[in-house]
């Protein structure tokens, strides 16, 4: 038998409310300790009082991951001590979760992976400790915020998976409206557990944590596989242990030993009643398909896989490729145009996500042109940075006198090219300006018929080809 990579996942998720779980402080961005009260300060004599918004959207969260919802389950408290901490247990659950048993499907490439939800629980964030130079601060803006903790089945083996995953999982969860899903500011977090395990016995866990991005979450988990690898083959024992990944050294340090349930002394809190799920609420219009089923849509159609992955984690994007393929653009070129050239302009005009310019019609519109041959690939991709602040491509192709040429607008910037010898060259080794003598030369020759913004970009797309 043989040692494999056995990861699984702790996920958690900042639900987005307007107020905090047990209390009705504001959530969002604020001066430090000034969104707190004595119930989220952790202070003798204070009752906690459950958010319905945040149960409305762990049950959303629930449905998406195919868990089946408890329809008692239990608040319990979680005692530790630290500063973070000052009431010296967490509001969370352990022994009858809000929902278990799940199934998350998603596509690595092209190859279909299902990961299993062991469980959904709901609990509160803690306040933020910051280290400073004359000391720590703590900040109770953060103390009390709602929390869906995601716990997966030990089911990934390598970090590829972990990042799909995760990439999938924070796209739907974003699209659905639970959460903003911000990595890098905490809203999202990740911590896996990690060990070599044989099919029928696992091995010793290491737990990583300090995750700020999913590229990160993807580094650590093959720095500590390589790390464990090594340690057995040498002879030694895994340690179980909690690391924290550091970003710069590009490695794992060990943080603690790791605690064990016992540590926590887990017990029924007294103060608050099971939390129900909000089912009936639940509106069937705001379930939004999973990026899995916009791949399986992509990828039947004959999509690529690159263009595939990026639409189908983007919902906007998936929406407008719909759209344009609905208006009658073929699936193919649509999602090569959309995840290529457009999502090229939009993001250098800073317009991510994108809105609904152009319209759909006329993208499909363009298509048609140049699957015509009204019009090349190069005049039609020269057109996208106008189209996107709304104008439309007949009339500029009409115009500019674009139809029918072609080959004469690919003609003319070869022909520019080659009276600029100089100038291209030095374009070509980076000096963006240089260009402008290029097109000058062009629309000189076509007697200032040609339009400049498809001359300059055929041009372009000529020197950097
Ligand atoms: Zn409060």
């Amino acid at each position: 038998m043989k040692l494999q990579p056995t990861i699984g996942l702790e996920i958690h998720v900042q639900l987005s409310t307007a107020t905090k779980m047990f209390c009705r402080c504001s959530v969002g961005e604020a001066a430090p300790n000034t969104h707190c009260c004595p119930t989220c300060l952790g202070l003798p004599g204070t009752l906690p009082v459950p958010n319905k918004g945040a149960l409305m959207l762990a049950t959303q969260a629930a449905n998406l991951l195919g868990c089946v919802i408890g329809i008692t389950s239990v608040a319990e408290r979680k005692s530790y001590s630290y500063p973070d901490l000052p009431k010296g247990y967490q509001i969370s659950q352990f022994s009858s979760p809000f929902a278990e048993k799940g199934v998350w499907k998603f596509h690595v490439g092209v190859e279909e992976r299902e990961v299993r939800i062991r469980r959904i629980q709901i609990e509160e964030d803690t306040a933020q400790m910051r280290v400073e130079k004359e000391g720590c601060r703590l900040d109770f803006n953060r103390s009390g915020i709602p929390l869906l903790e995601i716990v997966t089945e030990p089911d990934f083996t390598e970090s590829k998976e972990v990042g799909a995953f995760l990439r999938t999982i924070r796209a739907s969860l974003v699209d659905s409206g639970l959460t903003d899903g911000k990595m890098e500011a905490g809203s999202l977090r990740c911590e896996p557990n990690i060990s070599w395990s044989f099919p029928d016995k696992s091995g010793t866990k290491v737990e990583i944590k300090n995750l700020g991005s999913i590229r990160g979450v993807e580094r650590a988990i093959n720095w500590e596989l390589a790390y464990q690898k090594e340690t057995l083959d040498g002879g030694g024992k895994v340690e179980p242990v909690t690391k924290g990944w550091d970003e710069k050294s590009g490695r794992c340090i060990l943080q603690r030993r790791k605690e064990t349930a016992s540590d926590y002394r887990y017990f029924p809190e007294p103060d608050l009643p099971p939390l129900a799920p909000c089912i009936d609420e639940l509106q069937e219009e705001n379930r939004v398909h999973t990026p899995f089923q916009r791949g399986e849509k992509l990828l039947a159609m004959g999509v690529a896989e690159g263009f595939s992955w990026m639409l189908s984690l983007d919902l906007k994007l998936f929406q407008y490729w719909e759209e344009v393929v609905t208006l009658g653009g073929d699936p193919l070129q649509s999602a090569k145009w959309v995840a290529g050239p457009l999502v090229g302009a939009w993001r250098e005009a800073g317009l991510m996500p994108p809105g609904n310019c152009p319209n759909p019609r006329d993208l499909a519109t363009l298509l048609g042109l140049v699957e015509k041959g009204t019009i090349s690939k190069t005049v039609a991709k020269g057109l996208i940075p106008s189209m996107i602040t709304g104008a439309n491509p007949v009339t500029m192709v009409e115009e500019g006198g674009l139809a029918g040429g072609v080959e004469d607008l690919e003609r003319l910037a070869l022909l520019a090219i080659e009276e600029n010898p100089d100038a291209a060259q030095k374009f070509q080794s980076g000096k963006e300006g240089a260009i402008r003598a290029v097109l000058g030369t062009g629309m000189r020759l076509s007697r200032g018929k040609a339009d400049p913004q498809a001359l300059l970009e055929a041009i372009r797309i000529i020197l950097k080809a």
